[in-house]
C-alpha cells in the first residue's frame, strides 16, 4: 500500500481552510515564521478516507472477528465506555489543573472517579487500598514488587529472592528482576504449585511468592497451605490479577491472604487491549503495605470533598506521571457501574464456561495435556506429527486470529486459547469446526499446512530478519 506522501499530487485539495482573521506574521516574531511551506501530502478527502479505511482493514481486530489469543483477554469492549471517557468535562481536563488552579476545586469530579474506582476495586478483590497509577500490567507488577521491597526495608528484613512458579506469565520474573531481586523458579506439578517444591526453596531470604492464576488456566488447590508457609518467613504473596475475568465475584484474593494484586483494566474492565496501549495496571494491597503506596493519593475529607495528598513519608514515590491513564480508569469506572456486582460475576461465569466448552469440544481434535476443569483459558497441543505454528498459520487463512503458541514453555507444541466471555456459542463451534478441518487437511495433505497462510497481506515472515534488520522509518527524501 502506498503512503500518503507517495500518493500526493501537487495542487490536489481536500480541505479549504477559512482565511484567518489575522495572519501568523502579524502575531509571531519573524524568527519563528517558516521560510517555506511544510511538505504535507496533497490529497482529496476521498484519497484520505480510502487510505485510512484500507489501513484499518489490514489490521485484525476483535471488532472484525474472533480473537482467541490466550493470556491476553482480547474480548469485545462495549462502546459505551468510550462515551464515558470522551465526556469533555474529563477529556479536556489538564493534568496540572489540580495543582495549579483552585487547589482541586475544579477537579472534584475527576478525584471522585479515582476515589470511587479505588473503592470498587477494593470491593472486587478484598484488598485494603488501591493505586491507579501504574500504566500497564507489567508496570503494576513492578510497582507491586517495589512495595514489597519497601515493606521489607522498613522492617529491616534482609530479603534477596522472589519465588516464581514455571507456570507464571513471562512478565513476572522480568518485573522481579527489574526491582533487584533474584528469581527462584519452582516447577509446577500437574500444572499447579507443589507445596513440597515451595518448601524446598523457602528460607529467610525469600521476599515473596508471585503467583499467576495461572497461565495453564488451572485453579490452584493448595492456597491455604501456601499462605501458611510464606507467613512463617515473613514473605509476602503476590497475585497476578491481569485476568480477573476468571474469578470476579467468585473469589477475593484479599480474603485468602494475598498482599499485592495488580489488575489489567485493559483486559478485564472495559478498555480494548492491544496495539500498545493505553493501558492501566492498578495495584491493590493489604493493610501492611498501605503506607508504601505511590503518591499522590486522592483522599476524601469529612465534608465529602476530595484532596490530593502527598504527605506519605514511607511512600515509594511516583510510579507514573500524574494519576496514571485516567481515560482508561474512566472506562473501568463506567464498566463496573454498568455491570454491577451481579453483572461482573456473570462475566466471569461466561468466561470460564466458554473456556471449558471449547476445551471439551476441542478434545477430539487437539491433544489436551491437562484434562481438569479450566479457568478462563486452557492449553492444547498440536496432534502428533503437526506443529502448533502451522495450525496457527492455517487459522489466519480462515480469518481468525491465532491462539498464543509455544507458551507456556512447559507444554510442547502448545496452543493456548482464551475465548473470553463476550463470544457466543456459534462462534465457539465455528472455531471447533475450523480446527477439525485444518487438522483433517493437514493429515491428508501436509504441504497445505506448511504453505499457509496464502490469503494474508504477507505470507510467512522471516522473523529473525524482522527482529535484526528493522526498518522503522520511511525514507521521505526518495
Ligand atoms: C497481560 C498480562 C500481563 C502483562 O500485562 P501488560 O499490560 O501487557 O504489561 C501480566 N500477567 C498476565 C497474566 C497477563 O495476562
Amino acid at each position: 500500500m502506498k503512503t500518503l506522501f507517495e500518493q500526493s499530487c501537487p495542487g490536489r485539495v481536500g480541505v479549504i481552510p477559512r482565511k484567518p482573521a489575522k495572519r501568523a506574521s502579524d502575531m509571531l516574531p519573524a524568527s519563528l515564521l517558516r521560510k517555506e511551506a511544510p511538505r504535507l501530502p496533497e490529497l482529496s478527502e476521498l484519497d484520505v478516507v480510502r487510505h485510512f479505511t484500507g489501513l484499518s482493514r489490514l489490521n485484525y481486530s476483535v471488532d472484525g472477528n474472533f480473537y482467541p489469543l490466550g493470556s491476553c483477554t482480547m474480548k469485545y469492549n462495549a462502546k459505551f465506555t468510550e462515551y464515558a471517557a470522551a465526556l469533555s468535562g474529563f477529556s479536556s481536563l489538564h493534568p496540572l489543573m489540580a495543582q495549579l488552579c483552585g487547589a482541586g476545586r475544579y477537579t472534584q469530579g475527576a478525584f471522585q472517579v479515582i476515589w470511587e474506582l479505588e473503592q470498587q476495586l477494593c470491593e472486587i478483590t478484598g484488598m485494603k487500598a488501591f493505586t491507579l497509577q501504574p500504566m500497564a500490567g507489567a508496570n503494576g507488577e513492578f510497582t507491586g514488587v517495589m512495595l514489597i521491597a519497601a515493606y521489607h526495608r522498613d522492617k529491616g528484613n534482609k530479603k534477596t529472592k522472589i519465588i516464581i512458579p514455571d507456570s507464571a506469565h513471562g512478565t513476572n520474573p522480568a518485573s522481579a528482576t527489574l526491582a533487584g531481586y533474584d528469581v527462584v523458579n519452582i516447577p509446577s506439578r500437574d500444572g499447579i504449585i507443589d507445596p513440597e517444591e515451595l518448601e524446598a526453596v523457602l528460607d529467610d531470604e525469600v521476599a515473596a511468592l508471585m503467583m499467576c492464576p495461572n497461565t495453564l488456566g488451572l485453579f490452584e488447590n493448595n492456597l491455604p497451605r501456601i499462605v501458611e508457609k510464606l507467613r512463617r518467613v515473613d514473605a509476602l504473596l503476590y497475585y497476578d490479577g491481569a485476568n480477573m475475568n476468571a474469578i470476579m465475584g467468585k473469589m477475593r484474593v484479599g480474603d485468602v491472604g494475598f498482599d499485592v494484586v495488580h489488575l489489567n483494566l485493559h483486559k478485564t474492565f472495559g478498555t480494548p487491549h492491544g496495539g500498545g496501549g493505553p493501558g492501566s495496571g492498578p495495584v491493590g494491597v493489604s493493610e501492611r503495605l498501605v503506607p508504601f503506596l505511590p503518591v499522590s493519593r486522592v483522599e476524601k475529607q469529612q465534608d465529602g470533598s476530595f484532596v490530593l495528598c502527598y504527605d506519605k513519608p514511607k511512600s515509594i514515590g511516583y510510579i507514573a506521571p500524574f494519576y496514571g491513564n485516567f481515560g482508561v480508569c474512566l472506562k473501568a469506572y463506567a464498566y463496573i457501574l454498568r455491570l454491577g456486582g451481579e453483572g461482573l460475576r456473570r462475566a466471569s461465569e461466561y468466561a470460564v464456561l466458554n473456556a471449558n466448552y471449547l476445551h471439551k469440544k476441542l478434545a477430539h481434535t487437539l491433544d489436551i495435556p491437562y484434562e481438569r476443569l479450566c479457568m478462563h483459558e486452557f492449553v492444547a497441543s498440536a496432534p502428533k506429527g503437526m506443529r502448533a505454528l502451522d495450525i496457527a498459520k492455517a487459522m489466519l487463512d480462515r480469518g481468525v486470529h491465532a491462539p498464543t503458541i509455544y507458551f507456556p514453555l512447559i507444554v510442547s507444541e502448545c496452543l493456548m486459547f482464551e475465548p473470553t466471555e463476550t463470544e457466543n456459542r456459534e462462534t465457539l463451534e465455528g472455531l471447533v469446526a475450523m480446527l477439525e478441518d485444518i487438522v483433517k487437511n493437514g493429515r491428508e495433505n501436509p504441504q497445505t499446512l506448511l504453505d499457509a497462510p496464502i490469503h494474508t497481506p504477507v505470507r510467512r515472515l522471516d522473523e529473525t530478519a524482522a527482529a535484526r534488520q528493522m526498518i522503522l522509518t520511511e525514507d521521505m527524501a526518495k
